[in-house]
């Protein structure tokens, strides 16, 4: 049995759905703070509660869990800056819990949803693994630090993980009963996707002042079903033997916010209303990854490589369900 911590939320609710495409039992333990009870897959095992939980971690784990996927944790840069402590009670102290409890369950296996944060801002691009991790604000903090514990605990208790360290994750489940569903939501192709849904006038874009080709800001956006491969791919390299790794995941291609919105014109044939706004504090101005390690040692292919097939996914899910789950 897979344990999935944060199965309900959005790359998650992706993870399950893959696992359980593949035939592998799957748990999923969520506190639903920002998943969604509709997104649980009715095929896994679900309980709703806390990684920070011992006795919902015992309880979900006594399903003969051999393996943590784990998505459980905040992950909003803006808010980690308010809400420091926060950050650090769900993020590094849960993984201090879940650690706690693979060790008394002699679970031995953890893929870990990291992010590029952890690098702050980088010395250059595409950002390789080993460059420096100088992280800007809380959440590549703890994300950084949940990282290290999983250092020191595989070498007082031989538990091997593979952390994946990801930059802009976007798109739904093509068939469009999956998908993006923040509340309130504050990334890029969700907001932009509003506007020709009829649900905002336009889309803001946080500064044109970058050291870029048209000045906006340049991020790495990959396919969440790719995303989710990615985890099920280190998920058997472990399987097999694998050592503890830390990888990127990211497309290698950068685009901006401007060829973002673009490609959304593109992808639902109406033109989305944008206005330069100021910028957005903590954002660096590119943020792209090297993802040759994946590759080399996963295998690891994306499916999605042009940024418009993603938009249009995304569109796909947005149009059904303009409200999100709510919808349902
Ligand atoms: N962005 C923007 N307008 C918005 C939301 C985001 O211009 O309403 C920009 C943001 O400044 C960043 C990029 O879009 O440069 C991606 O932001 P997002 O929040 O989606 O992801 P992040 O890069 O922060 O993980």
């Amino acid at each position: 049995m897979i344990l999935v911590c944060g199965g309900a939320g959005y790359i998650g609710s992706h993870m399950v759905h893959e696992l359980l495409r593949q035939g592998l039992p799957t748990a999923v333990l969520d506190n639903l703070q920002s998943g969604h009870k509709e997104a649980v897959h009715p095929k896994a095992v679900f309980l709703e509660g806390d990684v920070r939980d011992e006795s919902a971690l015992d309880q979900i784990m006594a399903h003969g869990v051999t393996d943590v996927i784990h998505f459980a944790a905040n992950s909003l840069v803006g808010e980690s800056v308010e809400k420091p402590l926060q950050y650090y009670n769900n993020n590094v102290h849960g993984m201090e819990v879940l650690l706690k409890a693979m060790v008394k369950h002699g679970v031995g296996r953890i893929v870990f949803s990291s992010t590029a944060a952890v690098y702050g801002e980088p010395s250059r691009v595409p950002i390789v693994e080993d460059d420096p991790a100088a992280p800007t604000n809380p959440y590549g903090e703890t994300k950084l630090a949940m990282e290290k514990m999983m250092k020191w605990v595989e070498g007082a208790h031989g538990i091997r993980y593979v952390s994946l360290r990801y930059f802009n994750v976007a798109g739904a489940l093509a068939d469009g009963s999956l998908g993006e569903d923040h509340s309130p939501e504050t990334h890029l192709i969700p907001l932009v996707l509003k506007v020709p849904l009829g649900l905002r006038e336009q889309i803001g874009i946080f500064g044109d002042d970058y050291d870029t080709p048209d000045g906006t800001c340049i991020r790495d956006y990959v396919h969440v079903s790719d995303l989710a491969q990615a985890h099920l791919l280190a998920l058997e390299y472990l399987r097999g033997g694998g050592a503890s790794s830390i990888l990127n995941l990211g497309s290698a291609k950068g685009f901006s916010v401007k060829a973002i919105i673009d490609a959304a014109e593109k992808v639902t044939g109406q033109t989305i209303k944008r206005e330069i706004k100021p910028r957005r504090a903590g954002d660096p101005a590119r943020l792209v990854a090297d993802s040759a390690r994946a590759k080399k040692i996963l295998g690891w292919k994306p499916a999605y490589e042009n940024v418009e097939e993603i938009i249009a996914t995304a569109w796909n899910w947005h149009r059904l369900h303009p409200e999100g789950w709510a919808d349902r």
